[in-house]
Parts: structure tokens; sequence; C-alpha cells
């Protein structure tokens, strides 16, 4: 093969020897100005059509003029060594020393631009400040009262579940506020209120309904908005339980149940949250009195009844062992009930 320009022999780039070919061939440019938008609300940055943070606007600079960078079909940057000298708090001038690979030769070229900052807003933020919701997450209580340092802890729990998702930046909660009864949470899409219910339900033991309505149109197409209602089983940990004529302590809510101690026998076991529902609560951690004890035999113990200061004698579950003068107890329909000595509400 002949250079078409210069005649040398050898192999040839769209018919020139390498020489000719670099000597009249630019592999990359960039415009003489870029902009950069940041969100005015979130700070992030607008790079290559996406909504990303970035550590610092001279970081985000860089970016985007390496992403502004045009290069001739089949060439590709290789390496790239980038300055960025901020000219004042808009303009931020960025030098690239580009080494760019093409077939088997590498070039390497030196280009500059400015990159503007434009303040702007994302999607995600004006989708917020209009107040955008897809779904309602409503948390109830079943037959109690709802105490606020409950609703602010479920509220965190909330706000984690959202911030902590997928790593996409999309989840947010558009508003929350209390309501009669309860908390109501607006989120920005459907899927994110049926995992945030799901995962409440499993936490706090409660259910989930799921309700939805017509919201309007858009683009043509139908809009819901989808409405979870979590309800909080009556019961919370440390509540004293009657289900089925037996009573228990509840020792822990999960995902996987409810963990009972039967106070008759002081065994516990798991229960499904869905076999709980008809539970009744008949005593919370205020019930629970510290009692003298009087006399211990193998079956029964004596205490002081706390209350009446009367002698009672009280039945003893078989595994129970004391560990001081007092025990707890819990008063029920008449009846001294001990609460096991691990118990320490
Ligand atoms: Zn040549
Ligand atoms: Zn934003």
């Amino acid at each position: 093969m002949f250079c078409v320009k210069c005649g040398r022999e050898g192999p040839t780039y769209e018919s020139l020897c390498v020489k000719c070919f670099l000597g009249s061939t630019r592999f990359a440019k960039i415009r003489d100005h870029v902009d950069l938008f940041q969100c005015a609300h979130c700070d992030d940055f607008q790079i290559e059509g996406k909504w990303e943070e970035f550590g610092s606007v001279e970081e985000a600079a860089r970016e985007t003029a390496l992403g502004a960078v045009e290069l001739r079909k089949d060439a590709e940057i290789e390496d790239a060594e980038i300055e960025v000298v901020p000219k004042d708090s808009q303009n931020y001038l960025v030098r690239m020393r580009l080494t760019i690979g093409f077939q088997d030769i590498e070039a390497v070229e030196e280009l500059e631009t400015i990159v503007r900052l434009k303040r702007g807003i994302c999607p995600r933020c004006s989708k917020i400040k209009g107040s955008y919701y897809e779904s309602i997450l409503q948390v109830r209580t079943r037959g109690r009262p709802f105490p606020a340092e409950e609703m602010e802890r479920i509220l965190g729990r909330i706000e984690k579940l959202v911030g902590g998702g997928s790593g996409s930046r999309d989840p947010f909660i558009s508003k929350a506020e209390e309501v009669p009864g309860g908390l109501d949470v607006y989120l920005s899409s459907i899927s994110l209120g049926k995992s945030i219910s799901k995962e409440l339900a499993e936490d706090f033991g409660g259910e989930v309904k799921e309700s939805s309505s017509l919201a309007g149109q858009k683009d043509g197409k139908e809009m819901y908005r989808v409405t979870y209602l979590v309800r909080l089983p009556a019961y919370r940990v440390g509540d004293i339980v009657a289900q089925k004529e037996r009573l228990y302590l509840v020792s822990g809510i999960g995902s996987q149940g409810t963990r009972l101690t039967d106070l008759a026998t002081h065994d516990s076991m798991n229960i499904s949250n869905v076999d709980l529902r008809s539970a009744r609560v008949v005593g919370s951690r205020e019930d629970i009195l510290e009692a003298v004890v009087l006399q211990e035999s193998e079956r029964e113990i004596q205490v002081l009844d706390p209350k009446s200061y009367k002698t009672v004698e009280v039945r003893k579950p078989r595994s129970f062992k004391r560990s001081a003068d007092t025990v707890r107890i819990f008063k029920h329909e008449g009846e001294i009930i001990l609460l096991p000595t691990w118990y320490k509400g």
C-alpha cells in the first residue's frame, strides 16, 4: 500500500501513511462552552441526562467535559488527564490531555472548554415541590390509641426505608402528616407504597389492606393512586394479652410472628401475627407490680398483695426460679399471676 499524499510504502489509514494521517487528522473535539446543570434544591448535577450527586462542582465539571468530547468514528479515549480551573463561581476552565486509540495507532490530543454552571431543578425536586404522589401509606392501630412516640418511631422507620432503597434517587416522601387515628405518608410511587407497607407489617406484626382510585389521566393513560392501610396490632411488646382464655406476655414482635410467654407455664412460643388478630389486651407494662415474697414452697409462692396488703398464695410454674426477695406480678380478675423472672419490663 502507498500513501496517496507522500507515496511512502507501508500500512495506510484512509489511504495515508501514519505520519500523513496523524498530521491531517483530529480525533477529538469539544465545544467552546458546555453547560452543567445543578439542581437548586438538592444540589445534584445533571450529567449526560442523568441526575446524580457529586462531591464538588469541579468533579461534576470534569465529568461534563469528558462527556462532551466528540470523537471521530471508531476512536476511543484510553486515558485522560483533566485539570479544572475555576474562573469564577459560574465558569470552570477544563483542560484535557487525552490519549486516543484508533485502530492500532495511539494519539495524544489536548482540548479545552469552559463548563458553565447553571441552576435548574431536577425532576425529583420538581415533583416534591408539586406535592406529587402515587400512593398513600396510612398507618393505624387496632382498637387502641396511637401514642406520639410510637408514631415518630414508625415515621423514622419509613424515612429510613425510603432513603435506603435500591439506590435509585427516585423514591421520596411527598408529605407526612398526623391525622385523626394515625399517620398518613404520601409517597412518590406505587411500588414504594407496596414495599414499605409490607415491611412495616412485618416489623410491627400488622396487616395491610390495599385500595386504589382513579386519579385522572396522564398521556392518555389512566392514572391510579393506591392507598396502603397498615393496621398495627392492638398489642405491643410488654403487653399482656388474652387469647383463647389463656394469658400471655408479649415479649417480641417480628415478621415471623409474635413471641409470647404463657403466663400459666412460663413457656415461650411464636404465634403467627394473623392468629393473634383476635387477641385482647388485658394489661400493659404499667399494670405489672412488684410483690414481696413471704414464703415459697415447691408448688406455691406466698406474696404480699401490694394493693390490699393481704397474704396471697400463688401457683408457681414448674420452671419458676426466684432470684430476689420480690417477684413481678400481674393482677387479673382478682387473681395474682406471676411473671417470669427474666421479665424486666
Ligand atoms: Zn504519507
Ligand atoms: Zn433536586
